[in-house]
Formats: C-alpha cells, structure tokens, sequence
C-alpha cells in the first residue's frame, strides 16, 4: 500500500437498503471509485479455497470472519492500485459493505483514511425483503433467495455492523432515507454530501 492512504466514504444500511446501486451512481455521477465487499467475495473462483469459505459463510447469512474478509478486501484494493484501475491520490473510495463489525473498522485504519459515512436508512423490513426477494430472482444469488438467510443477514447487521457507527464521531455521519426511489435517494445524498462528493 502507497504511502498515501486512499480516502474513503463508508456506505451503511441493512441488505436491500441500496448501498450498491447508490455506490455505483454516486462513482459515475462523481468520477470516484465504488468497492464492494460483497462482489469482491461473489468474484473469488467458487472452487477456490477462499471461495468456499466465503460460501460458507454466506449461504448461512453470516459474515465472513475478519481475518479473511480484511486480507482479502485489502489484497484486491492493492491489485486495483497496481494496475491503475484505482487512482487514490485523484479518487474518493466508496466502500460497500465494509467496515460491517467494530474489529474491521479498528483494522482499516492501517488502509485508509475514513472521510464519512453515508448511512441508508429504512424503517420497513418488509420493504427489504421485497427488495432483495426482488434481486435474488434478477441475479440469481442464493442468499437474496432464503427468506431465512436474509433473516440472518439482519440479524448481523443489527447485533454487529449498526454498532460500528458508535466508532465514528457524529459529525462524520449522514443519515438519509432509503425509502425512496433510487434517483431521489442519490439527489439527497448528492445534496447532503456535495462538498464532500465533488
Ligand atoms: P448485502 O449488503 O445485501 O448483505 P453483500 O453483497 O454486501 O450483501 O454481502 C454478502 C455477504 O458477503 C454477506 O452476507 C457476508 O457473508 C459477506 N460479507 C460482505 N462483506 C463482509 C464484511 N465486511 N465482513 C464479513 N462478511 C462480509
């Protein structure tokens, strides 16, 4: 890693909130780089001893230990900087997905230098189930399918990863609604944050 850590806006919410729809906007509209934990993991070669931990894991709703989540994440952010994909000195890096327990958002520290949160509320979680019910039938993903797994899944987001925003002092975060369409949830945030995001 540069010497220079690559700056980094963190975005939070529950499965279905729209953290990588918002992410991926947010990177073309801004010109920034849009990492999610989630797809890194969903690119490893499904056979591959790291695959089938991180299927492990999934398939159950669970996270992936952070040992394995933060070498992993942090080999592929190397790999992107190495090959030019990722220009930290001229790009904000929108992380999806990760810091997700108080242990990650100790760890990342070493590798970048948070900015902000962005965090994606919702108060209905039937609404994310329909979300990601929705999803699951578009890309096929098993753990979008269960309603079960995305019972887990909420389950770990409310016991592990909401309580990570108490690391960050208050006036890092920003707080908008989820309950929207995705073109007026990105003009809010484009609004709340546009100092931050130009
Ligand atoms: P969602 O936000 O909809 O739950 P993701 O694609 O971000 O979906 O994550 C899918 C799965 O990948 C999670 O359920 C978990 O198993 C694993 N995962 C992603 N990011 C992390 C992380 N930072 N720490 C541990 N596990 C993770």
């Amino acid at each position: 890693m540069s010497a220079n850590k690559p700056k980094a806006v963190l975005m939070f919410g529950p499965p279905g909130a729209g953290k990588g729809t918002i992410g991926a906007m947010l990177c073309t509209a801004g010109g920034h780089f849009h990492l999610s934990s989630g797809d890194i993991f969903r690119g490893l070669p499904p056979e591959s001893k790291s695959g089938q931990l991180f299927y492990s894991y999934a398939n159950e709703g669970k996270l992936v230990p952070d040992d394995v989540t933060i070498e992993i994440c942090w080999r592929y952010l190397n790999g992107l900087i190495d090959t030019n994909k990722f220009d930290p000195s001229k790009q904000l890096l929108l992380l999806d997905g990760l810091p997700r327990t108080a242990n990650q958002a100790k760890l990342i520290e070493e590798y970048v230098d948070v900015e902000h949160i962005i965090v994606l509320t919702i108060e209905d979680e039937e609404e994310l189930y329909r979300r990601i019910g929705r999803r699951g039938k578009i890309e096929g993903r098993n753990d979008d399918g269960d309603r079960a797994i995305v019972t887990k899944r909420l389950q770990e987001y409310h016991e592990k990863t909401a309580k990570v925003l108490e690391y960050y002092p208050a006036e890092k975060i920003s707080k908008f609604s989820a309950e929207q369409a995705p073109v007026e949830v990105l003009r809010d945030v484009l609004v709340g944050c546009s100092d931050l995001l130009k």
